[in-house]
């Protein structure tokens, strides 16, 4: 097995978003009278785009779901990155793949926009040849349409791409795309949803990866 390049899922595996998400979304929730969660349920509700993420928040049966999910855009819109961090050794880790030419790229299903957004503001330093959203043409990941053309983008076979991220749902778009799916134990979700999805490798920290994709990489 080659690795040539990497696609890195955003939220829960670049960047800590949790606070942003989860704030507007219960500040949506309390214009609506409706509790909010804690912050820790949001671990669960993010990670299949916007749609998925105000349908776990809210209650079941609640009728004016677009009504919220147009509300959640507006008010998640305006702060984005107010609270949200890049996760720590990560600014290393892209240093570190950019100097051995492994080429990087984003692929979320964060709406498009919102993506380059996150992107530009707290990893503007980064040089990834590709940054791709949620496109409401596209099927979301975990279909692999997303991934492919990322792919395409680099130039380089799914099969020599490590496909990394912090949820089932970039396992199985990792398997669907036959890239090698790469979990990292830091993000929203735990290590066995991870390797139940089909984690060729979990990672404890950005520096195990970039020690695996320099051991996996095309002159090792
Ligand atoms: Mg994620």
């Amino acid at each position: 097995m080659t690795i040539r390049a990497v696609v890195f899922d955003l939220d829960g595996t670049l960047v800590d978003s949790l606070p942003d998400i989860g704030g507007s979304m219960n500040q949506v929730l309390r214009s609506l009278g409706l509790p909010p969660h804690p912050l820790s349920a949001y671990r669960e509700f993010v990670g299949e785009g916007v749609l998925r993420l105000v349908e776990r928040a809210l209650p079941p049966g609640f009728a004016a779901r677009e009504q919220a999910v147009a509300a959640f855009r507006e008010v998640y819109g305006a702060r984005l990155t107010a609270e949200s961090r890049v996760y720590p050794g990560i600014a290393e880790l892209l240093a570190g793949l950019e100097a051995r030419g492994v080429p990087c790229a984003v692929c979320s299903n964060k709406p498009h926009g919102m993506t380059e957004r996150v992107v530009r503001a707290l990893l503007g330093e980064a040089s990834f040849v590709c940054v791709e959203g949620e496109r409401p043409e596209r099927p979301r990941k975990p279909d692999p349409a997303a991934a492919l053309d990322v792919a395409r983008a680099l130039g380089v076979a799914p099969s020599e791409v490590a496909f990394v991220g912090d949820t089932k749902t970039d396992m199985q778009t990792a398997v669907a795309a036959g890239m090698q799916p790469v979990g990292v134990a830091w993000g929203f979700r735990d290590r066995a949803e991870l390797e139940e999805h089909g984690a060729a490798l979990v990672v404890e920290d950005p520096a195990e990866l970039l020690a695996w994709a320099q051991a996996a990489g095309p002159g090792a």
